[in-house]
């Protein structure tokens, strides 16, 4: 992961590499990637904090090079909105964990991340309903995680959509919460399940009384809207000891469990189902 990364580091501090043939490069290369199937999907735990089990697996997309490293979502999912790939990409990628899912006990759920821009696509929950239809996996095995920072979901569009992927038994997400875009009106007015509180909450909430504060405030604000309460990034014994305390239902992050490939997820499940 970080030799490719590294590349684009360098890339970005060559004066004389443009971003646009960089896009254009990355285009072109991301168009034969989807073509011949070569990206996948790892799958990272998350866990019920009351009795520490999984209670369902997030799946992160990961595009392989031939040098064994990956280039990372951030860069990929970024090209693919901005190169109106999105929707190919999604779909591939649906495809691919939505199988695996199916052989997963009943219990777990798989949560999908959705970029906003696919949202705003005519007939986006009809397509996901096709979907899982045709992958086999009930409606109510499914969790859309919105990425907060990108959504913009004042078009009817994109309410209705919400709205009937509920109604189907789909649960929706709200992601990284406390960054970006957020706006109390936002959530306001829009049905969500669960929230996931940032990352960057959770890694200061020890030390800054403040950052603390506005957690405990999040926690209390999503549960007077009857959502389940996700602490993401989770890293340390200690974080995961004062989320338990504050009051959230699910715990996330590399102290837990990291993103792995489908067969560690099903050597895990069950070991699990062993003990
Ligand atoms: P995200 O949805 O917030 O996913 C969580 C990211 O945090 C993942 O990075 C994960 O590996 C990382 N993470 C998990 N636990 C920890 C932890 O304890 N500490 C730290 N430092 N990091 C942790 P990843 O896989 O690189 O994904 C980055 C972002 O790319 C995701 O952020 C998501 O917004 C996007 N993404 C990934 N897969 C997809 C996809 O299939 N579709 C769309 N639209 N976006 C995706
Ligand atoms: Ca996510
Ligand atoms: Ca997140
Ligand atoms: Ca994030």
């Amino acid at each position: 992961q970080r030799r490719a990364q590294d590349l684009f580091d360098e890339a970005e501090q060559d004066a004389s590499f443009s971003v646009q043939e960089d896009l254009d490069h990355l285009e072109h290369k991301l168009r034969s990637a989807i073509a011949r199937r070569e990206l996948t999907v790892h799958f990272q735990p998350y866990f019920c904090v009351n009795s520490n089990k999984i209670a369902g697996y997030e799946a992160l997309a990961r595009w392989p090079q031939r040098d064994g490293s990956f280039i990372p979502p951030s860069i990929f999912i970024d090209v693919a909105e901005k190169t109106g790939q999105i929707n190919e990409l999604s779909a591939l990628l649906f495809e691919i964990a939505c199988k695996e899912a199916r052989e997963w006990p009943s219990h777990l759920t798989l949560s999908f991340n959705i970029s906003a821009l696919q949202l705003h696509t005519e007939d986006f929950a009809n397509d996901i309903l096709t979907f899982v239809k045709q992958w086999d996996l009930p409606p109510e095995r499914l969790e859309l995680e919105l990425t907060e920072s990108k959504l913009v979901i004042e078009g009817k569009r994109a309410c209705k959509a919400l709205a009937d992927l509920r109604d189907a038994g789909v649960r929706i997400a709200l992601d990284d919460l406390g960054t970006g875009y957020s706006s109390f009106l936002r959530l306001s007015k829009m049905p969500v399940d669960k929230l996931k509180i940032d990352r960057h909450f959770i890694a200061e909430c020890q030390e800054d009384h403040r950052v603390k504060k506005i957690v405990e405030a999040m926690i209390s604000l999503g549960k007077g809207l009857g959502a389940t309460i996700v602490a993401e990034g989770v890293e340390t014994e200690e974080q995961l000891y004062i989320v338990q305390h504050m009051g959230c239902d699910i715990a996330q992050g590399f102290l837990l469990g990291t993103p792995r490939d489908a067969q560690h997820v099903n050597h895990d499940i069950s070991y699990e189902a062993s003990v």
